[in-house]
Protein backbone atom coordinates (compact mmCIF):
# COMPACT_ATOMS: atom_id res chain seq x y z
CA UNK A 1 0.00 0.00 0.00
CA UNK A 2 1.67 3.17 -1.16
CA UNK A 3 2.46 5.60 1.99
CA UNK A 4 0.88 8.26 0.53
CA UNK A 5 -2.44 6.90 1.74
CA UNK A 6 -1.86 6.15 5.16
CA UNK A 7 -1.27 9.90 5.35
CA UNK A 8 -3.37 11.84 7.66
CA UNK A 9 -4.91 15.08 5.73
CA UNK A 10 -2.60 16.95 7.96
CA UNK A 11 0.90 15.15 7.22
CA UNK A 12 -0.20 15.15 3.48
CA UNK A 13 -0.98 18.82 3.34
CA UNK A 14 2.78 19.28 5.40
CA UNK A 15 4.27 16.96 2.22
CA UNK A 16 2.32 19.22 -0.83
CA UNK A 17 3.60 22.42 1.25
CA UNK A 18 7.30 21.29 0.79
CA UNK A 19 7.67 19.94 -1.97
CA UNK A 20 8.38 16.55 -0.73
CA UNK A 21 5.20 14.65 -2.81
CA UNK A 22 2.79 16.55 -5.89
CA UNK A 23 -0.73 16.78 -5.26
CA UNK A 24 -1.14 14.92 -9.10
CA UNK A 25 1.15 11.93 -7.19
CA UNK A 26 -1.23 11.97 -4.05
CA UNK A 27 -4.17 12.30 -6.00
CA UNK A 28 -3.09 9.35 -8.19
CA UNK A 29 -2.08 7.03 -5.52
CA UNK A 30 -5.88 7.77 -3.98
CA UNK A 31 -7.49 6.91 -7.41
CA UNK A 32 -5.38 3.80 -7.48
CA UNK A 33 -6.31 2.23 -3.95
CA UNK A 34 -9.73 3.15 -5.02
CA UNK A 35 -9.17 0.78 -8.18
CA UNK A 36 -8.06 -1.62 -5.94
CA UNK A 37 -10.76 -1.80 -2.91
CA UNK A 38 -13.64 0.26 -3.65
CA UNK A 39 -15.43 -3.64 -5.46
CA UNK A 40 -15.55 -5.22 -2.78
CA UNK A 41 -15.90 -1.99 -0.11
CA UNK A 42 -18.27 0.16 -2.75
CA UNK A 43 -17.91 3.69 -1.00
CA UNK A 44 -18.26 5.32 -3.80
CA UNK A 45 -21.05 6.13 -6.37
CA UNK A 46 -19.34 8.01 -8.32
CA UNK A 47 -15.48 8.34 -8.91
CA UNK A 48 -14.17 11.60 -11.44
CA UNK A 49 -10.55 10.65 -11.80
CA UNK A 50 -9.49 13.02 -14.85
CA UNK A 51 -11.10 15.77 -13.10
CA UNK A 52 -9.62 14.74 -9.73
CA UNK A 53 -5.69 15.01 -11.31
CA UNK A 54 -6.68 17.97 -13.64
CA UNK A 55 -7.37 19.42 -10.60
CA UNK A 56 -4.52 18.63 -8.80
CA UNK A 57 -2.74 19.20 -11.35
CA UNK A 58 -3.53 23.03 -11.07
CA UNK A 59 -3.07 23.19 -7.33
CA UNK A 60 0.29 22.35 -7.98
CA UNK A 61 0.92 25.03 -10.66
CA UNK A 62 -0.23 27.05 -8.35
CA UNK A 63 2.37 26.02 -5.81
CA UNK A 64 5.05 25.98 -8.41
CA UNK A 65 3.95 29.57 -9.21
CA UNK A 66 4.44 30.92 -5.41
CA UNK A 67 0.32 31.29 -4.26
CA UNK A 68 -0.11 31.01 -1.00
CA UNK A 69 -2.01 28.35 -0.22
CA UNK A 70 -4.04 26.71 2.82
CA UNK A 71 -3.57 23.83 4.71
CA UNK A 72 -5.33 21.33 2.99
CA UNK A 73 -4.75 22.48 -0.46
CA UNK A 74 -3.90 19.60 -3.10
CA UNK A 75 -5.50 17.22 -0.63
CA UNK A 76 -8.11 14.53 -2.17
CA UNK A 77 -11.48 14.60 -0.13
CA UNK A 78 -14.98 12.23 -0.87
CA UNK A 79 -17.72 13.80 -1.13
CA UNK A 80 -21.30 12.60 0.17
CA UNK A 81 -23.85 12.06 -2.57
CA UNK A 82 -25.67 14.49 -0.50
CA UNK A 83 -23.97 17.64 -1.62
CA UNK A 84 -24.57 18.91 -4.89
CA UNK A 85 -21.98 19.40 -7.42
CA UNK A 86 -21.57 21.05 -10.60
CA UNK A 87 -21.55 18.49 -13.72
CA UNK A 88 -20.99 15.62 -11.21
CA UNK A 89 -23.87 13.16 -10.62
CA UNK A 90 -25.64 13.95 -7.36
CA UNK A 91 -28.75 11.19 -6.49
CA UNK A 92 -28.45 11.67 -2.81
CA UNK A 93 -28.80 7.77 -2.89
CA UNK A 94 -31.70 7.98 -4.86
CA UNK A 95 -32.73 6.04 -8.12
CA UNK A 96 -35.06 9.24 -8.84
CA UNK A 97 -32.42 11.72 -9.29
CA UNK A 98 -30.44 9.18 -11.15
CA UNK A 99 -28.49 10.81 -14.24
CA UNK A 100 -29.20 14.16 -12.07
CA UNK A 101 -26.24 16.80 -13.07
CA UNK A 102 -26.59 19.92 -10.83
CA UNK A 103 -25.67 23.46 -12.55
CA UNK A 104 -23.51 24.44 -9.12
CA UNK A 105 -21.54 23.41 -6.59
CA UNK A 106 -22.93 23.12 -2.90
CA UNK A 107 -21.56 25.96 -0.60
CA UNK A 108 -19.69 23.53 1.68
CA UNK A 109 -18.16 21.92 -1.77
CA UNK A 110 -17.46 25.17 -3.18
CA UNK A 111 -15.51 26.03 -0.02
CA UNK A 112 -13.15 22.83 -0.16
CA UNK A 113 -12.63 23.49 -3.83
CA UNK A 114 -12.15 27.23 -3.30
CA UNK A 115 -9.33 25.80 -0.30
CA UNK A 116 -7.28 23.95 -3.44
CA UNK A 117 -8.57 20.72 -2.14
CA UNK A 118 -9.40 18.23 -4.92
CA UNK A 119 -12.44 16.22 -4.91
CA UNK A 120 -12.32 12.61 -6.03
CA UNK A 121 -16.08 11.30 -6.52
CA UNK A 122 -19.17 11.01 -4.84
CA UNK A 123 -19.84 8.39 -1.65
CA UNK A 124 -22.58 6.04 -1.31
CA UNK A 125 -25.38 6.62 1.19
CA UNK A 126 -29.11 5.76 2.35
CA UNK A 127 -31.20 7.14 0.10
CA UNK A 128 -31.93 11.10 1.42
CA UNK A 129 -29.91 10.18 4.11
CA UNK A 130 -32.36 7.85 5.61
CA UNK A 131 -31.13 5.13 7.50
CA UNK A 132 -28.24 3.66 9.75
CA UNK A 133 -26.43 1.65 7.54
CA UNK A 134 -26.24 2.76 4.08
CA UNK A 135 -28.63 -0.42 3.06
CA UNK A 136 -31.53 1.94 1.93
CA UNK A 137 -29.29 3.27 -0.80
CA UNK A 138 -30.37 2.54 -4.70
CA UNK A 139 -27.11 1.47 -5.78
CA UNK A 140 -26.74 -0.96 -3.48
CA UNK A 141 -24.72 -1.09 0.46
CA UNK A 142 -21.46 0.28 1.66
CA UNK A 143 -19.21 -2.87 3.25
CA UNK A 144 -17.30 -2.25 6.26
CA UNK A 145 -13.56 -2.05 5.51
CA UNK A 146 -13.30 -3.98 9.08
CA UNK A 147 -15.66 -6.42 8.26
CA UNK A 148 -17.06 -6.58 4.58
CA UNK A 149 -19.92 -8.10 5.76
CA UNK A 150 -21.28 -5.72 8.07
CA UNK A 151 -22.69 -2.28 7.84
CA UNK A 152 -20.49 0.72 7.62
CA UNK A 153 -23.27 2.78 9.53
CA UNK A 154 -25.39 5.02 7.83
CA UNK A 155 -26.20 7.30 6.55
CA UNK A 156 -22.78 8.49 5.20
CA UNK A 157 -21.53 5.01 5.28
CA UNK A 158 -20.11 5.68 1.90
CA UNK A 159 -17.86 8.64 3.18
CA UNK A 160 -16.59 6.64 6.35
CA UNK A 161 -15.44 3.91 5.00
CA UNK A 162 -13.57 5.61 2.15
CA UNK A 163 -11.91 7.02 4.68
CA UNK A 164 -11.27 4.08 7.08
CA UNK A 165 -9.79 2.01 3.83
CA UNK A 166 -8.29 4.59 3.00
CA UNK A 167 -9.65 5.20 -0.12
CA UNK A 168 -9.44 9.06 0.70
CA UNK A 169 -7.64 11.17 3.50
CA UNK A 170 -10.66 12.72 4.60
CA UNK A 171 -14.77 13.24 3.61
CA UNK A 172 -17.91 15.45 3.80
CA UNK A 173 -20.62 14.29 5.78
CA UNK A 174 -24.26 14.87 6.44
CA UNK A 175 -25.97 14.65 9.64
CA UNK A 176 -29.04 14.69 10.54
CA UNK A 177 -29.87 12.12 13.17
CA UNK A 178 -26.38 10.64 13.81
CA UNK A 179 -25.52 10.35 10.14
CA UNK A 180 -21.74 11.40 10.39
CA UNK A 181 -21.34 10.16 13.93
CA UNK A 182 -22.66 6.50 14.33
CA UNK A 183 -20.64 5.69 10.85
CA UNK A 184 -17.73 7.36 12.57
CA UNK A 185 -18.42 4.87 15.77
CA UNK A 186 -18.57 1.49 13.33
CA UNK A 187 -15.97 2.28 10.94
CA UNK A 188 -12.92 3.96 13.88
CA UNK A 189 -13.26 7.31 12.55
CA UNK A 190 -13.87 10.59 13.55
CA UNK A 191 -16.87 12.09 12.66
CA UNK A 192 -18.13 15.87 13.68
CA UNK A 193 -21.95 17.29 13.64
CA UNK A 194 -21.10 21.04 13.89
CA UNK A 195 -23.13 23.83 15.54
CA UNK A 196 -26.94 24.18 13.51
CA UNK A 197 -26.09 27.18 11.52
CA UNK A 198 -22.19 26.78 11.34
CA UNK A 199 -22.11 24.92 7.84
CA UNK A 200 -24.15 26.09 5.16
CA UNK A 201 -27.22 24.06 3.78
CA UNK A 202 -27.05 25.43 0.30
CA UNK A 203 -27.11 22.98 -2.12
CA UNK A 204 -27.23 19.93 0.43
CA UNK A 205 -30.31 18.02 -0.52
CA UNK A 206 -32.67 18.38 2.12
CA UNK A 207 -33.89 15.57 5.17
CA UNK A 208 -35.11 17.72 7.38
CA UNK A 209 -34.00 21.47 7.43
CA UNK A 210 -34.16 21.94 10.49
CA UNK A 211 -32.03 19.58 11.70
CA UNK A 212 -29.68 18.78 8.66
CA UNK A 213 -26.03 19.24 9.08
CA UNK A 214 -22.75 19.07 7.01
CA UNK A 215 -19.83 18.01 8.55
CA UNK A 216 -16.26 16.27 8.53
CA UNK A 217 -15.50 12.70 8.29
CA UNK A 218 -12.04 12.25 9.03
CA UNK A 219 -9.24 9.66 10.90
CA UNK A 220 -7.83 12.39 13.09
CA UNK A 221 -9.44 15.49 15.23
CA UNK A 222 -6.99 17.76 13.99
CA UNK A 223 -8.42 16.63 10.17
CA UNK A 224 -11.53 17.41 11.28
CA UNK A 225 -10.99 20.48 12.65
CA UNK A 226 -8.93 22.17 9.55
CA UNK A 227 -11.91 20.75 7.40
CA UNK A 228 -14.05 22.13 9.99
CA UNK A 229 -12.30 25.47 9.19
CA UNK A 230 -12.54 25.80 5.59
CA UNK A 231 -16.62 24.66 5.60
CA UNK A 232 -17.66 26.64 8.54
CA UNK A 233 -18.86 30.49 8.27
CA UNK A 234 -21.90 32.67 6.93
CA UNK A 235 -23.72 31.98 3.49
CA UNK A 236 -26.39 34.81 2.42
CA UNK A 237 -28.08 31.80 0.50
CA UNK A 238 -28.67 29.96 3.80
CA UNK A 239 -31.33 31.72 6.21
CA UNK A 240 -30.42 29.45 8.98
CA UNK A 241 -26.48 30.57 8.66
CA UNK A 242 -24.82 32.02 11.33
CA UNK A 243 -23.46 35.54 10.56
CA UNK A 244 -20.81 35.78 13.30
CA UNK A 245 -17.00 34.44 12.78
CA UNK A 246 -15.80 31.28 13.73
CA UNK A 247 -12.39 30.48 16.26
CA UNK A 248 -10.16 28.17 14.85
CA UNK A 249 -10.94 24.77 15.62
CA UNK A 250 -7.35 23.44 14.84
CA UNK A 251 -6.00 25.85 17.37
CA UNK A 252 -8.50 24.07 19.96
CA UNK A 253 -6.87 20.77 18.93
CA UNK A 254 -3.37 21.73 18.83
CA UNK A 255 -3.98 23.65 22.55
CA UNK A 256 -6.26 20.33 24.03
CA UNK A 257 -5.63 20.46 27.63
CA UNK A 258 -8.49 19.46 30.17
CA UNK A 259 -7.34 20.18 33.04
CA UNK A 260 -10.48 21.21 35.24
CA UNK A 261 -12.94 20.67 32.37
CA UNK A 262 -15.94 19.43 33.17
CA UNK A 263 -17.70 16.34 31.76
CA UNK A 264 -21.29 15.34 32.10
CA UNK A 265 -21.94 11.33 31.61
CA UNK A 266 -25.76 11.04 30.53
CA UNK A 267 -27.11 8.54 32.89
CA UNK A 268 -29.93 7.74 30.61
CA UNK A 269 -27.30 7.16 28.08
CA UNK A 270 -24.65 4.42 30.10
CA UNK A 271 -27.24 1.84 30.58
CA UNK A 272 -27.87 -2.10 29.75
CA UNK A 273 -29.19 -1.07 26.69
CA UNK A 274 -25.36 -1.05 25.33
CA UNK A 275 -23.65 -3.86 24.48
CA UNK A 276 -21.04 -4.48 27.17
CA UNK A 277 -18.08 -3.82 25.18
CA UNK A 278 -18.91 0.03 23.91
CA UNK A 279 -19.80 1.09 27.69
CA UNK A 280 -16.35 -0.83 28.73
CA UNK A 281 -14.19 1.69 26.15
CA UNK A 282 -16.75 4.67 27.10
CA UNK A 283 -15.66 4.51 30.42
CA UNK A 284 -12.03 3.07 30.08
CA UNK A 285 -12.01 6.68 28.04
CA UNK A 286 -13.76 8.63 30.76
CA UNK A 287 -10.88 7.24 33.35
CA UNK A 288 -7.74 8.36 30.90
CA UNK A 289 -9.29 12.01 30.85
CA UNK A 290 -9.94 11.80 34.73
CA UNK A 291 -6.36 11.00 35.09
CA UNK A 292 -5.53 14.12 32.98
CA UNK A 293 -7.26 16.39 35.05
CA UNK A 294 -10.87 16.08 34.36
CA UNK A 295 -13.90 16.35 36.15
CA UNK A 296 -16.54 13.45 35.06
CA UNK A 297 -19.83 14.25 37.04
CA UNK A 298 -23.42 12.34 36.68
CA UNK A 299 -25.70 14.31 35.03
CA UNK A 300 -29.55 13.40 33.90
CA UNK A 301 -31.23 14.34 30.98
CA UNK A 302 -34.41 12.81 31.62
CA UNK A 303 -36.36 13.92 28.33
CA UNK A 304 -33.87 12.05 25.94
CA UNK A 305 -36.14 8.87 25.96
CA UNK A 306 -38.48 10.45 23.93
CA UNK A 307 -35.87 11.69 21.71
CA UNK A 308 -36.30 9.06 19.28
CA UNK A 309 -40.21 9.11 19.18
CA UNK A 310 -40.36 13.20 18.60
CA UNK A 311 -37.48 12.97 15.97
CA UNK A 312 -39.16 9.88 13.69
CA UNK A 313 -42.62 12.49 13.74
CA UNK A 314 -40.25 15.98 13.13
CA UNK A 315 -37.90 14.14 10.54
CA UNK A 316 -41.09 12.54 8.41
CA UNK A 317 -42.71 15.31 8.46
CA UNK A 318 -39.91 17.83 7.39
CA UNK A 319 -39.03 15.44 5.15
CA UNK A 320 -42.30 14.35 3.48
CA UNK A 321 -42.50 18.60 2.16
CA UNK A 322 -39.09 18.42 1.25
CA UNK A 323 -39.55 15.52 -0.89
CA UNK A 324 -42.69 16.90 -2.95
CA UNK A 325 -39.96 18.24 -5.16
CA UNK A 326 -39.48 15.44 -7.09
CA UNK A 327 -42.15 15.20 -9.42
CA UNK A 328 -40.65 14.33 -12.27
CA UNK A 329 -41.19 17.51 -13.87
CA UNK A 330 -37.68 19.60 -12.21
CA UNK A 331 -35.27 17.15 -11.59
CA UNK A 332 -33.56 13.26 -12.87
CA UNK A 333 -36.29 10.55 -13.74
CA UNK A 334 -39.02 10.46 -15.21
CA UNK A 335 -41.46 7.44 -16.04
CA UNK A 336 -44.43 7.55 -18.23
CA UNK A 337 -47.12 4.75 -18.00
CA UNK A 338 -48.47 3.04 -20.37
CA UNK A 339 -49.94 4.69 -23.17
CA UNK A 340 -49.49 7.88 -21.66
CA UNK A 341 -51.09 9.77 -19.14
CA UNK A 342 -52.32 12.78 -16.80
CA UNK A 343 -49.35 14.84 -15.04
CA UNK A 344 -50.54 13.43 -12.03
CA UNK A 345 -50.25 9.83 -13.00
CA UNK A 346 -47.08 10.63 -14.59
CA UNK A 347 -45.88 12.21 -11.27
CA UNK A 348 -47.49 9.02 -9.11
CA UNK A 349 -45.57 6.57 -11.45
CA UNK A 350 -42.68 8.58 -11.45
CA UNK A 351 -42.67 8.40 -7.42
CA UNK A 352 -43.34 4.65 -7.48
CA UNK A 353 -40.83 4.16 -9.53
CA UNK A 354 -38.08 6.46 -8.06
CA UNK A 355 -38.53 6.19 -4.43
CA UNK A 356 -37.80 3.33 -1.92
CA UNK A 357 -39.40 1.59 0.86
CA UNK A 358 -38.03 3.77 3.27
CA UNK A 359 -38.25 7.02 1.94
CA UNK A 360 -42.07 5.84 1.10
CA UNK A 361 -42.70 4.85 4.20
CA UNK A 362 -41.07 8.14 5.83
CA UNK A 363 -43.21 9.87 2.76
CA UNK A 364 -46.35 8.32 4.16
CA UNK A 365 -45.61 9.13 7.70
CA UNK A 366 -44.83 12.49 7.77
CA UNK A 367 -48.19 13.39 5.37
CA UNK A 368 -50.14 11.60 8.16
CA UNK A 369 -48.55 13.48 11.01
CA UNK A 370 -49.46 16.88 9.42
CA UNK A 371 -52.56 16.19 8.62
CA UNK A 372 -55.29 18.84 9.17
CA UNK A 373 -56.68 16.39 12.14
CA UNK A 374 -53.50 14.40 13.46
CA UNK A 375 -50.91 17.77 13.58
CA UNK A 376 -51.61 18.46 17.05
CA UNK A 377 -51.64 15.26 18.22
CA UNK A 378 -48.10 13.76 16.39
CA UNK A 379 -46.55 16.99 14.81
CA UNK A 380 -46.88 19.33 17.64
CA UNK A 381 -46.57 17.32 20.62
CA UNK A 382 -43.05 16.29 18.82
CA UNK A 383 -42.23 19.82 18.94
CA UNK A 384 -43.14 19.86 22.58
CA UNK A 385 -40.58 16.92 23.54
CA UNK A 386 -37.83 18.44 21.49
CA UNK A 387 -38.03 21.65 23.59
CA UNK A 388 -38.17 19.45 26.56
CA UNK A 389 -34.93 17.89 25.12
CA UNK A 390 -33.47 21.63 24.64
CA UNK A 391 -34.18 22.14 28.16
CA UNK A 392 -32.51 19.11 29.25
CA UNK A 393 -29.27 20.38 27.42
CA UNK A 394 -29.92 23.95 28.66
CA UNK A 395 -30.11 22.63 32.16
CA UNK A 396 -26.67 19.91 31.98
CA UNK A 397 -24.28 23.08 30.65
CA UNK A 398 -25.09 24.80 33.69
CA UNK A 399 -23.18 22.37 35.76
CA UNK A 400 -20.94 21.10 32.84
CA UNK A 401 -18.82 22.13 29.61
CA UNK A 402 -19.63 19.05 27.76
CA UNK A 403 -21.48 15.86 27.94
CA UNK A 404 -20.07 12.60 27.07
CA UNK A 405 -22.16 9.20 25.60
CA UNK A 406 -21.49 6.09 23.77
CA UNK A 407 -21.82 6.99 20.14
CA UNK A 408 -24.44 4.19 19.28
CA UNK A 409 -25.68 1.58 21.03
CA UNK A 410 -23.68 -1.94 19.28
CA UNK A 411 -20.48 -2.16 17.39
CA UNK A 412 -21.00 -2.61 13.70
CA UNK A 413 -24.18 -5.54 12.36
CA UNK A 414 -24.13 -7.97 10.03
CA UNK A 415 -25.25 -6.37 6.49
CA UNK A 416 -29.23 -7.65 6.57
CA UNK A 417 -29.47 -8.25 10.12
CA UNK A 418 -32.08 -5.12 10.60
CA UNK A 419 -33.05 -3.98 7.44
CA UNK A 420 -36.74 -5.78 7.35
CA UNK A 421 -36.88 -4.16 11.35
CA UNK A 422 -37.08 -0.22 10.75
CA UNK A 423 -37.73 0.33 14.58
CA UNK A 424 -34.33 -1.51 15.26
CA UNK A 425 -32.92 0.47 12.50
CA UNK A 426 -34.12 3.41 14.05
CA UNK A 427 -33.06 2.45 17.55
CA UNK A 428 -29.23 3.09 16.70
CA UNK A 429 -29.82 6.72 17.05
CA UNK A 430 -30.92 7.18 20.26
CA UNK A 431 -27.58 8.58 21.72
CA UNK A 432 -26.99 11.03 18.61
CA UNK A 433 -30.55 12.33 18.07
CA UNK A 434 -30.77 14.41 20.66
CA UNK A 435 -27.84 16.72 19.14
CA UNK A 436 -29.87 17.35 16.41
CA UNK A 437 -33.07 18.57 18.29
CA UNK A 438 -31.26 20.62 19.97
CA UNK A 439 -29.08 22.38 17.17
CA UNK A 440 -25.82 21.49 19.42
CA UNK A 441 -22.42 19.81 18.09
CA UNK A 442 -21.29 16.66 18.26
CA UNK A 443 -17.72 14.58 18.08
CA UNK A 444 -17.79 10.88 17.98
CA UNK A 445 -13.94 9.61 18.03
CA UNK A 446 -12.63 5.89 17.95
CA UNK A 447 -12.75 5.20 21.60
CA UNK A 448 -11.10 1.33 21.18
CA UNK A 449 -12.33 -2.11 19.71
CA UNK A 450 -15.20 -4.23 21.64
CA UNK A 451 -13.37 -6.67 23.06
CA UNK A 452 -15.98 -9.57 22.76
CA UNK A 453 -15.82 -9.06 18.54
CA UNK A 454 -13.08 -6.61 17.92
CA UNK A 455 -14.71 -4.23 16.08
CA UNK A 456 -14.78 -0.07 16.41
CA UNK A 457 -16.68 1.59 19.57
CA UNK A 458 -16.45 5.61 19.57
CA UNK A 459 -17.42 7.87 21.96
CA UNK A 460 -19.18 11.42 21.76
CA UNK A 461 -18.55 14.60 23.13
CA UNK A 462 -21.40 17.26 22.83
CA UNK A 463 -21.21 21.30 23.55
CA UNK A 464 -23.44 23.89 23.69
CA UNK A 465 -24.10 25.75 20.41
CA UNK A 466 -21.57 27.38 19.18
CA UNK A 467 -18.84 25.90 21.68
CA UNK A 468 -17.97 23.41 19.20
CA UNK A 469 -14.18 24.22 20.13
CA UNK A 470 -14.86 22.67 23.27
CA UNK A 471 -15.23 19.49 20.94
CA UNK A 472 -11.94 20.23 19.77
CA UNK A 473 -10.32 20.43 22.76
CA UNK A 474 -11.04 17.36 24.88
CA UNK A 475 -11.34 15.28 21.88
CA UNK A 476 -8.13 15.91 20.67
CA UNK A 477 -6.71 15.46 24.10
CA UNK A 478 -8.25 12.01 24.18
CA UNK A 479 -7.45 11.38 21.19
CA UNK A 480 -3.55 11.91 22.26
CA UNK A 481 -4.17 9.79 24.97
CA UNK A 482 -5.62 6.73 23.37
CA UNK A 483 -3.12 6.80 20.15
CA UNK A 484 0.01 6.50 23.54
CA UNK A 485 -1.95 3.71 25.19
CA UNK A 486 -2.67 1.80 21.71
CA UNK A 487 1.17 2.71 20.34
CA UNK A 488 -0.37 3.92 17.45
CA UNK A 489 -3.77 5.13 14.98
CA UNK A 490 -6.69 2.30 15.53
CA UNK A 491 -7.09 1.81 12.16
CA UNK A 492 -3.93 0.25 11.67
CA UNK A 493 -5.56 -3.16 13.33
CA UNK A 494 -7.97 -2.82 9.99
CA UNK A 495 -7.80 -5.69 7.66
CA UNK A 496 -5.69 -5.04 4.76
CA UNK A 497 -7.84 -5.23 2.09
CA UNK A 498 -5.88 -5.06 -1.21
CA UNK A 499 -4.39 -8.59 0.45
CA UNK A 500 -8.20 -9.50 2.38
CA UNK A 501 -9.19 -12.41 1.07
CA UNK A 502 -12.32 -11.59 1.08
CA UNK A 503 -11.80 -8.99 -1.85
CA UNK A 504 -11.50 -12.27 -4.04
CA UNK A 505 -14.94 -13.86 -2.94
CA UNK A 506 -16.30 -10.48 -3.08
CA UNK A 507 -19.37 -9.70 -5.61
CA UNK A 508 -17.88 -7.22 -8.33
CA UNK A 509 -14.63 -7.54 -6.60
CA UNK A 510 -12.47 -6.02 -9.01
N1 LIG B 1 -30.42 7.17 11.05
C1 LIG B 1 -31.08 8.43 11.08
C2 LIG B 1 -32.27 8.42 10.17
O1 LIG B 1 -32.47 7.43 9.54
C3 LIG B 1 -30.09 9.50 10.77
C4 LIG B 1 -30.16 10.07 9.42
C5 LIG B 1 -29.19 11.17 9.18
O2 LIG B 1 -28.52 11.67 10.08
N2 LIG B 1 -29.17 11.61 7.95
O3 LIG B 1 -33.00 9.35 10.06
Amino acid sequence: MSDLIRLSAAELGERLASGDVSSVEATQAHLDRIAAVDGAVHAFLHVDGERALETAADIDRRRAAGDRLGALAGVPIAIKDVLVTEGMPSTAGSRILQGWLPPYDATPVRLVREAGMVPLGKTNMDEFAMGSSTEHSAYGPTHNPWDLERIPGGSGGGSAASVASFEAPLALGSDTGGSIRQPAHVTGTVGVKPTYGAVSRYGSIALASSLDQIGPVTRTVLDAALLHDVIAGHDPHDSTSIPEPWPSMADAVRRADVAGLRIGVVKQLDSDGFQAGVRQRFHEALELLERQGAEIVEVSAPHFEYAIAAYYLILPAEASSNLAKFDSVRFGLRVTPDGGGTVEQVMAATREAGFGPEVKRRIILGTYALSAGYYDAYYGSAQKVRTLVQRDFDAAFASVDVLATPTAPTTAFKLGEKLDDPLAMYLNDVATIPANLAGVPGISIPAGLAPEDGLPVGIQFLAPAREDARLYNVGGALEQLLLAEWGGPILDRAPDLSTHELLATEEGAV
